[in-house]
């Protein structure tokens, strides 16, 4: 591959996704590379606030709950984002963060398989999944287990008869590493567990096929590669089958089959409203729902294609400009294998990031020793990772990271 920047500016102007760049509020000279950890804001979302909060809220107030559709945005929204993980509209609905939604969905899946104790996660999975086990075995498992395994090709070795779950991320926080979601959920299947799939570095980022993979439950992120904001809230895949069935213990008002009956006793909706628990957060999924449009003019595999695409680049460039100095590619070279984002370990990754952050090259770090990058292909194209890189470069080869005001740690990494 020739590496310079003319051939980045040549692909830039033919990349079919280019035109959606200046849908996004990014500030001139930024390369944001953490559209995996904070999406950036849509251009629409800001008259979009302002008409909720003056003419719904403000002067239309409780009306907007049938007016403005507030009432039906959990259910509307779930339908956005059903085509991008390969569900039906009617399957998907947005509530909560993912930890409270992965508390349902695994005390669910819990209660579908009452004879087994153990679940199955990997060590690596975000803290908050495995912290979520932790908390529901304590609380309401019946001594429940976690079988946690250490590399991702252990799953098919993990579940055996005494498995009800397997609860994994299908791309790796850290790494970027994929699951095989359909040979695993076919695996767990097969010897009688239940699948529980986290998409939070999925959804957006590259197909996704619930439906075709017979997933059962499936949680994610909004407020990643789908911008909708600090804590959007998070969404549920729950399927057909196992809605009439499946019981979920954050039993609120609006997983109540008719919630307007103010019946004293809870009857859960014979539907994916059942996995809804109280009055959603309107001004969030305001903000949220611009940033789901998007995707009606978005096709998910040119997205993957250019993501594929940015992400060798970007290793490539790294290789090549920064060799020797100590960096570790930490996610697969095999892209079949990996998401939308490129992780390398270094000794002092933390400082590195913080010197390319000083120069508006924005990743993140991740304890103990990687630099992430997510490349989001709606706004990131290749002169971005060539300037990237040329940074990245250039802080190495002066030691700029070196400077003390490097090396002080924040609250949030
Ligand atoms: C980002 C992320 C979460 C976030 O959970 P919140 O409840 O929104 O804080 C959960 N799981 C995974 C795998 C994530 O990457």
């Amino acid at each position: 591959m020739q590496i310079n920047r003319d051939n980045a500016e040549e692909r830039d102007s033919c990349d079919p996704l280019g035109e959606f760049r200046d849908e996004f509020v990014l500030r001139p000279g930024l390369i944001y590379l953490d559209g995996n950890s904070l999406g950036p804001m849509h251009v629409s979302v800001r008259e979009r606030m302002q008409a909720c909060i003056e003419d719904e809220w403000a002067n239309d107030l409780i009306a907007s709950w049938n007016t403005a559709g507030w009432y039906d945005m959990p259910l509307r929204l779930g339908a956005r984002i059903a085509p991008l993980i390969g569900a039906d509209a009617n399957d998907v609905v947005v509530t909560d963060s993912t930890s409270i939604n992965l508390f349902k969905v695994l005390a669910a899946a819990i209660r579908l398989n009452p004879g087994r104790k153990v679940i199955v996660s990997e060590r690596s999975n975000f803290p908050t999944d495995l912290y979520m086990v932790e908390g529901l075995s304590a609380f309401a498992g019946k001594g429940h287990e976690l079988r946690l395994i250490d590399r991702p090709e252990d799953v098919a070795q993990a579940i055996d008869d005494s498995v009800a779950v397997v609860m994994l991320t299908h791309v790796n926080y850290r790494t970027g590493r994929v699951h095989d979601m359909a040979d695993i959920t076919r695996m767990a299947h097969e010897a009688g567990a239940l699948v529980v799939w986290d998409l939070a570095h999925s959804t957006g980022a590259l197909p996704v096929d619930l439906a075709g993979a017979d997933a059962d439950f499936a949680v994610g992120c909004t407020y990643k590669y789908l911008n909708g904001g600090p804590g959007a809230p998070a969404f549920v895949y729950v399927a057909p089958r196992l809605q009439t069935v499946a019981e979920q213990p954050l039993s609120g008002w609006f997983g109540h089959s008719r919630p307007f009956a103010f019946d004293p006793s809870f009857e859960p909706a014979k539907t994916i409203h059942r996995f809804l628990t109280g009055t959603p957060p309107v001004l969030s999924m305001t903000a949220l729902e611009p940033a789901l449009a998007i995707w009606d003019r978005v096709d998910i595999a040119a997205i993957r294609a250019k993501s594929v695409e940015l992400c060798e680049y970007f290793i490539a460039l790294v290789e090549q400009e920064c060799a020797g100095f100590g960096l570790e590619l930490a996610s697969p070279r095999d892209s079949a294998r990996r998401g939308s984002q490129v992780s390398f370990r270094h000794e002092n990754a933390y400082a590195v990031m913080q010197a390319l952050i000083s120069r508006d090259v924005v990743g993140d770090f991740r304890a103990p020793d990687i630099m992430r990058f997510g490349f989001a292909p709606l706004y990131i194209g290749f002169v971005d990772v060539f300037d990237a890189v040329a940074t990245l470069s250039d802080i190495l080869q002066s030691n700029a990271w070196r400077d003390d005001r490097f090396q002080v740690r924040s609250a949030v990494t």
